[in-house]
């Protein structure tokens, strides 16, 4: 098996690197990717890490895109890359800005003034919207994740705010030339009309698209099959990953999706093929 998409504590996961290494093992991951958002800083633990799976390094990248969301998974990048590090530099300072000021949201809510290392200890990497959910929940305020999205953190919540994106074009660039490539994760988050998917799609390879997560656990079996089709029309191949984040999304699990895939060595194969000509 392999999972080519998921999240530890330097994003917004609950496990460390390593613990990641050791559950693929217990699960016979044969290949995994970890993949934390906007950022590469949890890659030296996890090649470091003592274990048996292959490990890829990746990044998933948060593009600027409505109605829905465009998330751009980088596999294969050169995470030692000084201008990989320096572009994504820009991601973490407005992630920063873009916390103090949710912060400030956070505080005037519960009628306190609440500090980062309230909200979360466990995380290495910059705080996200569900570090803040699960403060939330603690203090009572909401029930669980959901109340907390639906109430205060989802896109125009009063607790939201927007921060930098980077177009689909200027990741593309960055994470080629880290020597990696694109590929389009869990599609069916855009939100687009069905039919407005493979012209949209095919657009996208005309500017950098390399592959499609079509296997993930955002995605019912049905809307793998329809992204399965629409690759193969458009000659692209298709990508695996569980977008596993740990407790904080408790019905996904590392290694699993909603669709049998029959031969997760050729994916594998298909991708490490296209990523050569980034060399
Ligand atoms: P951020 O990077 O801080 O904008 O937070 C994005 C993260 O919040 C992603 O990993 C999503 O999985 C999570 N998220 C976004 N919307 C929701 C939602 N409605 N319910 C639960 N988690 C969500
Ligand atoms: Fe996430
Ligand atoms: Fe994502
Ligand atoms: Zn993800």
């Amino acid at each position: 098996m392999i999972d080519l998409h998921c999240h530890s504590v330097f994003s917004d996961g609950t496990k460390t690197p390593a613990e990641i290494v050791r559950m693929a093992d217990s699960k016979r991951i044969r290949h995994i990717a970890l993949t934390d958002h906007d950022t590469v800083a949890g890659l030296p633990d996890f090649f470091a890490a003592k274990g048996n799976a292959e490990r890829i390094a990746g990044t998933e990248i948060s593009i600027d895109f409505s109605p829905g969301t465009m998330h751009v998974v980088g596999l294969f990048i050169d995470y030692k890359s000084a201008e990989l590090t320096a572009k994504l530099g820009e991601l973490l300072i407005a992630r920063k800005e873009r916390n103090d000021s949710m912060l400030k949201e956070v505080s005037r809510l519960v009628d306190r003034e609440i500090t980062e290392n309230e909200v979360s200890t466990s995380n290495l990497g910059e705080l996200g919207r569900p570090h803040i959910a699960k403060f939330l929940i603690r203090e009572g305020v909401v029930a669980d994740m959901e109340e907390a999205f639906d109430k205060y953190l989802a896109k125009g919540k009063p607790i939201y705010r927007e921060r930098k994106r980077f177009s689909f074009e200027e990741s593309a660039e960055m994470i080629h030339a880290a020597g990696g490539i694109t590929i389009l994760a869990h599609p069916f988050s855009m939100r687009l009309e069905k039919d407005a998917y493979l012209p949209y799609i095919k657009g996208m390879t005309d500017k950098g698209l390399d592959a499609v997560e079509t296997y993930c656990s955002y995605h019912s079996e049905e809307d793998t099959l329809f992204f399965n089709d629409l690759t193969k029309k458009l000659g692209l191949p298709v990508s695996a990953g569980s977008d596993y984040h740990g407790e904080n999304k408790t019905n996904v699990k590392l290694g699993k999706w909603n669709c049998r895939l029959h031969n997760p060595e050729n994916v594998l194969y298909a991708l490490r093929k296209k990523a050569e000509q980034y060399r």
